[in-house]
């Protein structure tokens, strides 16, 4: 009986893993023939100063819409891209292209940026920078009008991760920490790398005007980053009373979040005066 119940458990097991793999492989290979006909386009999602509403800078946030019409999350198809070694390519796309739309704005108004997502393997590839320097070049911006986005999670005791960031950093570009609380939080790295942006989870934006733990944590989080030589963004700002709160509780804040903007295509930026 129970070498039954296992060759069935097996059976089911094998069955429903090779059904996973399966489907992934189809996904994964969509993904790579996306990827190599440029059809993972870009959005860009307005960071606003909090007290005046004038527009900062743009987030890059990739879309992939499939041939059946259906929009594959990006927290999916990056996830797939790292796990299947397509993220080097993903973010040439998206570097490219972020950099080939925006230049137009970036160079109307020179005191804009435009902020790109990357990983670890991105940052630590020497080719990269070859990347960047490159798509800066073409576009006729500065290299300060380019905000590097690194997650919270991927920092964590990552010694060449650190270096690559510093170099990255001396060299003009600007650094962001983003998902900032959400990951090891480690203060000492918060500290030596200095960044230029840190931006406060969504999960912190949430809880304004509770009685929950997050809202204290909020609100020690903002009075120790004012201590910082960062520009404090708030991510996820979808109403008033949030944007309220922030106003009132420190000096000058970014906000990103529906009540500002959505992710939109770059045709449809209006630059403001
Ligand atoms: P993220 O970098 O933290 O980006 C913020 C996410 O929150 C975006 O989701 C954005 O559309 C969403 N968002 C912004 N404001 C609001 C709001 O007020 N309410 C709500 N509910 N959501 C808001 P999105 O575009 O789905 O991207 C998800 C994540 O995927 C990003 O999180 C980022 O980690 C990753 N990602 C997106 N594009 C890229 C990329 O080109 N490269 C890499 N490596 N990662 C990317
Ligand atoms: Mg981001
Ligand atoms: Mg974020
Ligand atoms: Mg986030």
């Amino acid at each position: 009986f129970v070498i039954l119940m296992s060759l069935i458990a097996g059976g089911v097991f094998s069955f429903s893993v090779s059904q996973f793999i399966n489907n992934n492989r189809s996904l994964q290979n969509k993904l790579k023939i996306a990827i190599r006909r440029d059809d993972i386009k870009v959005n860009f999602q307005p960071f606003v100063e909090i007290s005046t509403g004038k527009v900062v800078g743009y987030e890059a946030l990739a879309r992939w819409k499939q041939n059946n019409g259906d929009f594959v999350s990006p927290e999916v198809f990056i996830k797939l891209a790292e796990s299947t070694n397509q993220i080097k390519n993903l973010t040439r796309s998206v570097v490219a292209r972020t950099l080939r739309e925006m230049a137009p704005v970036l160079r109307e108004n020179e005191s804009l940026f435009v902020s790109i997502n990357v990983t670890t393997s991105d940052v630590i590839d020497p080719e990269f920078k070859i990347l960047l320097e490159e798509e800066v070049d073409k576009g006729g911006i500065g290299r300060e009008q380019v905000v590097l986005e690194i997650t919270e999670r991927s920092t964590a005791d990552h010694e060449i991760l650190k270096n690559a960031l510093v170099r990255l950093r001396e060299y003009g570009y600007r650094i962001a920490l983003d998902d900032f609380g959400t990951g090891y939080s480690n203060l000492d790295y918060l500290s030596k790398l200095s960044f230029d942006f840190i931006k406060v989870d969504k999960i912190f934006t949430d809880s304004i005007g509770t009685q929950s733990v997050s809202f204290s944590m909020l609100k020690m989080m903002l009075e120790m980053l004012d201590q910082t030589r960062a520009a404090v963004i708030v991510e996820g700002i979808e109403e008033q009373h949030q944007a309220d709160f922030l106003l009132n509780s420190c000096s000058t804040i970014i906000g990103q979040g529906w009540l500002y903007g959505k992710p939109m295509e770059s045709t449809k930026i209006v630059i403001q005066h």
